[in-house]
């Protein structure tokens, strides 16, 4: 179908594009908040947690976020399509924000709970969706992923401010309930406009069989009691719900990347040259995690170095707030993105590789936290940093990321085995999941090191792993050369 409704793109990229921008929104409007309302007091309308452990939960809810997304994929895969997943989690995020914006302690866990759910139906689902609406030799996909990338940062790129706004005049409640606005608007433009994407993502890609139903059924609940024990391991070794929660996250990542591998390194369903691809791909894997762990932090550490360690003054006489810093990677993602899309298409089939430009993002995060670490140590005390110091270290964040976020998607969706399309997309989200749950774990094992220690090891340990990954690329590329051969043609 030759179908050029928008932007020279299938029309349906249009609906995706809407939706994901309004998901985005509401996701990363209320996480623009989130670390502040859990540990501001509660006389002053938080919920009053002590910081660490507060910023180790944002940290968890954005890995639960991303590791639901094995669970959502799944079904689309094999029981609803990649496009149902997208619409049903647009309603439950929708109803967590809703839970989120009633002005009850408890509603809030209930809420974080169903929008992690939502998402965890939706992240992986919807970009299965937009892959779909290009045929396999379709040489407009690249370009296609860009443009939705595009989507996620210009929402969250607005969310913090409509977000900090109401919250300063009504309550984080109130900001709480834009998320929930934003979100309804995602969900309506689905429904309606979900005609131009022609049945894209309508039916799973592998479907379940009668005969094999059975098996399934049992291996789900074999499963269901797998996460159980480990939950139940992990809260009697905690002492603390919270900590119960931390450390089931971070097992059942762990295990679900592990087992996700093991899958697709062991099925039937997967050739000789995709499992090549599949090899290549674990340096890659590992090295995302890694950036994962730094870059993710904007909700959390560096919330918190925003808050109380950063001078906050006026820009273009408006008062700038700690929550307008979230906002400082989406900018430039928007302005640089397209510099960066243009260069990889002059020097596709050249040097940098895929390889190559995961080491260099990689190398970047590192590279962020010792700046961080830096500044710092300048600015010991109070808050005294000066707000550029902050925005730079963003800057070169983003960087990094227009390095390894969507190529990572991009050579997902070409390395991935044909029968796993939206599971492929859901191992790599699980990057983030991993990536955040290490976060996780550092935030309260390295609590009382202080902040230069903490962000000067994490990004040591990241720069460091770049430079094993610098020394692969050569094999990653021997590994994955058939597919790099397709983007030159
Ligand atoms: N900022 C991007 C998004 O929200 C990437 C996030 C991630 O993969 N961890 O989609």
């Amino acid at each position: 179908l030759d179908d050029r409704g928008f932007l020279g793109h299938p029309s349906g990229l249009g609906t995706l594009f809407n939706a994901e921008l309004w998901e985005r929104f509401s996701y990363y409007g209320m996480r623009a908040i989130l670390a502040y309302y859990l540990y501001t007091a509660v006389s002053e309308g938080g919920l009053g947690i002590d910081q660490p452990t507060a910023l180790s939960i944002v940290a968890t809810y954005g890995a639960s976020v991303y590791l639901l997304s094995v669970v959502g994929a799944w079904l689309a895969d094999r029981v609803i399509g990649a496009f149902r997943a997208t619409l049903y989690g647009a309603v439950v995020i929708m109803l967590g924000h809703v839970f989120l914006a009633l002005p009850i302690a408890a509603m809030s866990w209930v809420g974080i709970a169903t929008v992690a759910l939502g998402t965890g139906l939706q992240k992986a689902s919807i970009s299965a969706v937009v892959g779909q609406l290009y045929d396999r030799e379709d040489g407009r996909r690249d370009a296609g992923f860009s443009i939705f990338y595009m989507s996620v940062n210009i929402g969250s790129f607005c969310a913090p401010f409509v977000v900090t706004f109401l919250k300063d005049r009504w309550g984080f409640h109130a900001g709480f309930s834009a998320a929930a606005v934003g979100m309804a608007f995602g969900l309506i433009g689905l429904f309606v406009f979900r005609k131009h994407l022609h049945g894209a993502g309508t039916n799973p890609t592998s479907p379940l069989t009668a005969a094999e139903r059975g098996t399934v059924m049992r291996r789900v609940g074999l499963g269901v009691v797998g996460v159980a024990a480990v939950a139940a391991i992990c809260f009697a070794l905690s002492g603390t719900t919270a900590n119960g929660v931390i450390n089931t996250v971070t097992v059942m990542s762990v295990i679900a990347a592990v087992g996700m591998f093991a899958m697709m390194f062991k099925s039937p369903k997967v050739s000789a040259a995709e499992r090549r691809h599949l090899q290549a791909y674990v340096p890659l894997w590992i090295g995302a995690a890694l950036f994962w762990m730094i870059f993710e932090q904007a909700a959390s550490k560096m919330a918190a170095f925003a808050a109380e360690r950063t001078d906050l003054g006026s820009i273009f006489g408006i008062k700038v707030n700690a929550e307008f810093f979230q906002s400082v990677n989406p900018l430039f993602v928007v302005a640089l993105a397209p510099v960066f899309a243009a260069m990889w298409l002059r020097r596709a089939g050249k040097f940098p590789s895929t390889g190559a430009k995961f080491a260099f993002g990689v190398l970047m995060a590192g590279l962020s936290f010792v700046l961080l670490a830096f500044y710092s140590n300048l600015w010991p005390h109070g808050p005294t940093a000066p707000m550029w110091a902050l925005a730079s270290v963003f800057v070169v964040q983003t960087i990094g990321e227009l390095c390894l976020s969507p190529v990572g998607i991009s050579a997902t969706t070409k390395l991935a085995p044909a029968a796993f399309t939206t599971q492929a997309m859901a191992l790599w989200y699980l990057t983030s999941a991993v990536g955040q749950s290490a976060a996780a774990q550092a935030i309260r094992l390295m609590e009382g090191l202080g902040d230069t220690t903490f962000f000067l090891t994490l990004g040591l340990i990241t720069a460091g792993f770049s430079l094993v990954l610098m020394a692969l690329v050569p094999w990653i590329g021997r590994h994955m050369r058939d597919v790099e051969a397709v983007k030159t043609a």
